[in-house]
């Protein structure tokens, strides 16, 4: 077998691929136009680990597409942290031709009758603007948020955070783009709202069916009374919670 010079760093080696950094032999000829569209196709429709490939796996088995990755199958679908860049792209992408904000404007937040009104008005707005203008941070946060209730409640299953947070990256993605098909085709295709509470219902069921999934361990009875005040316990944080501390920390 011929030896090659790795491009991107450096190492000598023999065969098809890199052993040090796994860059592909071809890589390090001069690239051409045809380079580029394998790359785009491979990235996106690609049967095994295309972006299409990961979306509709994570439809139908959601479960046992974060099970590979925490597993150490790591090459079968889009990376998690990669979707869920994908998805926040495309969801400001989309945001930003549609103002799909007049859909979720409406969201109304209740705030806590013992703290003072000012403090309630602040965290209402941060709600509002973590929903609107800051959604690259509202579903970040969201995506942070999403394992703490299971962590502890699962706690028996010994995964770690970041264990689950790769189910949390796939989930919130996938929930990003239920929310644009859902939203996004009625209103676009027929000037239709599509009811938040529908989406919300939908997004629900989804995460419900992905986690009964996921712990299977767990006898069943108990594992759907984890899941709903893990869910519960979610909805708390990312939307009661978290508006609260920014409101305190920086009152607008
Ligand atoms: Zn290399």
């Amino acid at each position: 077998m011929k030896r090659n010079n790795c491009n991107n760093c450096g190492t000598n080696f023999e065969g098809n691929f890199c052993f040090n950094c796994g860059q592909i032999d071809l890589a390090n000829k001069r690239l051409v136009f045809s380079n580029i569209v394998k790359d785009f196709f491979d990235n996106t429709f690609n049967i095994h680990k295309g972006f299409f490939f990961t979306f509709w796996n994570l439809i139908i088995q959601p479960s046992k597409v974060a099970k590979s990755y925490i597993q150490g199958k790591r090459k079968s679908y889009t990376n998690p942290t990669r979707y869920l860049v994908i998805a926040l792209a495309v969801f400001a992408t989309i945001q930003y031709w549609t103002q799909m904000n007049e859909v979720i404007n409406n969201d109304t937040f209740e705030g806590f009758p013992f703290l003072p009104e000012e403090v309630n008005n602040s965290a209402r707005l941060w709600d509002l603007r973590l929903l609107t203008e800051w959604t690259l941070l509202g579903n970040l946060l969201e995506a942070l948020v999403f394992p703490l209730g299971f962590y502890w409640l699962f706690r028996k299953l010994r995964f770690n955070y970041s264990e689950l947070l790769v189910l949390s990256f796939y989930l919130i993605s996938n929930s990003i783009f239920i929310t644009l098909i859902l939203v996004g085709l009625p209103k676009f295709v027929m000037s239709y709202y599509t009811p938040t509470l529908f989406v919300v219902g939908t997004i629900i069921i989804y995460y419900i069916y992905a986690l009964l999934n996921f712990f299977k361990e767990v006898p069943l009875l108990r594992r759907i009374l984890f899941i709903i005040i893990g869910i519960f316990i979610f909805f708390i944080v990312r939307f009661l919670l978290i508006p609260l501390i920014l409101a305190i920390l920086f009152p607008i």
